[in-house]
């Protein structure tokens, strides 16, 4: 399939070109088309599946072909959860509206906004913006979202974490009833189904990630180890493969917290991340790691997901996940299109239900490997292990009722379903 037969306009598809995309990613096959016609979407997709395009493409090429005369308003809202990933989008968005007469720009916190202010005051068609930032501009009347045709909600799980549920409500209500919606999710929490619910009208699912071709394109390697060599032998792998950007996963915090330290122990330098930790020092411990201060990031679960933590070289699960998706997640910070990413998982005898749960998901069966002197123990227990704190978490959940399939719809529809269509 080529970009061009999802029906953009030739001013993207020179974009894309200049970008050196060849074909479309999966998410991009299926999400450009049912946009393009108006439909409100659901899309299940990590970091890495070329999501930000599945969404900025379309809205660009709807705005772009139906333009208003004269005035302004901001016509496409993105909503990210950190300012990284606002400044990130916005970075797209300007490289494919390159060709296009629209003018974007973003918002977040922690920097002066009277640039910000300014940019809004000139006229801009395509707003990214994180919620806080949004709503106070907003409250100074800096803002208007009365015009807002569509409203795209990026990473809204990681949204969810960060406690922004409140926030994504506000900024919804200052937006017109008529909109099209664009969720998109790394995975279907009971939260995230409420919120699309609420928000999503007749929406198309699309859900690529576990049988993403990014996830088998990532080297998955298991080691069947003992349980109480598993430190020692991570700590051998890092310093075998002198590897200098690592994050960890571990399934609880106290987990995380005696490993960073026995990693310290033997020189290699390493940070927890974790729930009990304040935002403040995650964000540390993150910067570090992204500078390469520290080369191991030792983290759980939910707290690696409310950071913005960079795709890496190398990524090991300490101990598997309980909740198989969370694997997925976790590998999914390795690799991306084109580069090679490695994932490794160190696994005791008790957590080969998990592997075999894991290996089901993503229908592959990871090659095993024993290394002299951390052999399992013939006598360590083969029940899985006592409850970690992520057990009753989200599970990949069969969509709700309202969400259907993806049919094609005709121009009609697209034109009933759009909003503010009028100049
Ligand atoms: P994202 O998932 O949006 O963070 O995108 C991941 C990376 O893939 C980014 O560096 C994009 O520039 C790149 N990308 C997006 N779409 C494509 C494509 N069709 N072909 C190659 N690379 C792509």
């Amino acid at each position: 399939m080529s970009f061009k037969s999802l029906g953009l306009s030739e001013a993207l598809l020179k974009a894309v070109a200049k970008k050196g995309y060849t074909k479309p990613s999966p998410i991009q096959e299926q999400a450009i088309p049912p946009i393009i016609d108006g439909r409100d979407v659901l899309a299940s997709a990590q970091t890495g599946t070329g999501k930000t395009a599945s969404f900025t493409l379309p809205l660009l090429h709807y705005i772009s072909e139906n333009p208003k005369k004269k005035i302004r308003p901001i016509r496409a809202l993105i909503l990210t959860p950190t300012r990284e990933l606002a400044a990130q989008v916005y970075a797209n968005v300007k490289d494919y509206s390159a060709f296009l007469d629209l003018k974007s720009a973003v918002i977040f916190g922690g920097v002066n906004q009277r640039p910000q202010i300014a940019a809004l005051r000139s006229g801009v068609d395509v707003l990214v913006a994180t919620p806080g930032r949004l709503l106070d501009l907003h409250g100074q009347k800096a803002v208007s979202l009365k015009r807002v045709e569509i409203f795209v909600l990026d990473e809204a799980d990681r949204m969810l974490d960060m406690g922004f549920l409140k926030a994504i409500e506000s900024v919804i209500n200052l937006t017109p009833n008529r909109r099209q919606n664009l969720l998109f999710s790394a995975t279907y929490s009971k939260e995230i189904k409420r919120l699309a619910h609420t928000i999503l009208k007749e929406p198309i699912q699309i859900d690529v990630t576990p049988e993403n071709s990014t996830v088998k394109a990532i080297a998955q390697m298991v080691y069947r180890v003992a349980k109480s060599k598993k430190t020692a032998l991570v700590i051998k792998l890092i310093n075998d493969g002198n590897w200098h950007q690592v994050l960890v996963f571990t399934r609880t915090k106290h987990g995380a917290n005696r490993l960073a330290k026995s990693m310290a122990n033997s020189q290699i330098s390493a940070s927890a991340i974790h729930g009990n930790k304040s935002q403040n020092a995650r964000t540390k411990a993150l910067k570090d790691f992204k500078s390469g201060k520290i080369r191991v990031l030792v983290a759980t679960d939910i707290a690696a997901r409310g950071l913005d933590i960079p795709l890496l070289p190398h990524v090991v699960n300490f101990e598997l996940p309980n909740i198989p998706e969370d694997y997925v997640h976790r590998i999914g910070r390795t690799g991306r299109a084109g580069a090679q990413g490695e994932a490794l998982s160190l696994v005791c005898t008790e957590e080969l239900d998990y592997l075999k749960s894991i290996e089901k998901l993503i229908d592959l069966k990871l090659s095993k490997t024993i290394i002299e002197g951390f052999e399992p123990q013939p006598d360590e227990a083969t029940t899985p292990p006592k409850q970690g704190q992520n057990r009753n978490r989200r599970h990949r959940n069969a969509p709700s009722n309202n969400v259907k399939k993806h049919s094609k719809s005709n121009n009609n529809q697209r034109s009933k379903r759009r909003r503010n269509t009028s100049n």
